[in-house]
């Protein structure tokens, strides 16, 4: 594969950036990689696993040259990075973040972006449970989706270049409109989160069934459905924040099917149960 970006620099270094480190030096797509991270013993893994050529100390350092430079830290952090290595992003270059709400995170770098400089959103969906810098690796995007939430008047060349680098690393990409980004987000994944993260704290509050007995008999049910509330508490929180609207939509139409359901199974309505779960078993059969 030929080189897309001269230099990329990954600001954060825990799965997602970790991956497309892993994804372009793989595939050759990176003249070099510059990577940063806010905590030190981050930045000291980082370079004992190689995961860049050059840590550096400074946001800024890492970002000086860059051609292409990826938000890849929790989206509640987006704005304060934006802010700091403003002033030191290369006239052309283009920055795209990585982050799971696309409006947000819009209205807090955008400002920032200086004329000349081309800013184009992003977020792959593709991820684990897992987080930090040991935790990428880089099949991670192959065949899953990666939208670009480009912004009215965005670079038509840009947004391409880095379409290009998407694809490069084996994701499938399209374009969608930030709000509804967010929308389509909050049912597919936001919304689902919250419900696993509910689940366990259901299960530990309990006191007829102990902590013991749910972790020893833990059946598929609980093991699969769950699996995703072992996902960092800094990102979702940060998700939760920033996507509310969205994310209580959701919510509240869960709550209204649950109560319907609830009402089927006290009234003893199997024909009611039966229907309900023949449609979402044939909805849910279609999804690979
Ligand atoms: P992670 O927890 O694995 O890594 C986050 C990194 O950001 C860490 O290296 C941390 O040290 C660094 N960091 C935190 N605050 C910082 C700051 N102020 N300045 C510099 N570095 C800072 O997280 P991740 O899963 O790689 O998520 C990164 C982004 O990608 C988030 O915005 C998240 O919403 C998005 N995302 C995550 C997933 C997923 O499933 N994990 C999927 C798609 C998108």
């Amino acid at each position: 594969m030929t080189v897309i970006y001269n230099r990329v620099a990954l600001i954060g270094l825990g799965l997602i950036a970790g991956s497309m480190a892993h994804a372009m030096r793989e595939s050759g797509l990176a003249g070099e990689i510059t990577g940063y991270a806010r905590s030190e013993a981050t930045r000291d893994t980082a370079r004992e696993i190689g995961l860049c050529d050059c840590i550096c100390d400074s946001a800024t350092e890492a970002v000086t040259g860059a051609d292409l430079v990826v938000l890849a830290v929790p989206v509640g952090a987006m704005g304060d990075v934006a802010a700091e290595i403003a002033p030191h992003l290369a006239p052309g270059a283009t920055v795209t973040d990585v982050g799971s709400v696309k409006q947000a995170v819009i209205d807090a770098v955008g400002p920032h972006i200086p004329e000349g400089v081309h800013f184009i959103p992003g977020h792959p969906l593709a991820g684990t449970e897992h987080s930090g810098p040991r935790s990428g690796f880089a099949t991670l995007f192959r065949n899953r989706w990666w939208l670009l939430t480009p912004l009215p008047g965005s670079d038509v060349q840009a947004t391409d270049r880095l379409s290009r680098l998407v694809a490069a690393m084996g994701a499938k990409t399209d374009r969608m409109e930030p709000g509804h980004h967010d929308l389509v987000l909050a049912v597919t994944s936001h919304a689902p989160h919250l419900i696993a993260y509910t689940m366990v704290g259901v299960a530990d509050h309990l006191s007829r069934v102990t902590d013991e007995e749910v972790i020893q008999y833990s059946a598929a049910g609980f093991r699969d459905f769950t699996r995703i509330a072992a996902s960092d508490p800094t990102m979702w929180r940060d998700v939760f924040l920033h996507n509310k609207e969205a994310t209580l939509d959701i919510l509240g139409r869960f709550t209204e099917e649950l109560f319907v359901l609830q009402r089927a199974i006290r009234m003893g309505d199997g024909d009611q149960l039966f229907d309900y779960f023949s449609r979402t078993r044939a909805i849910r059969r279609g999804i690979i």
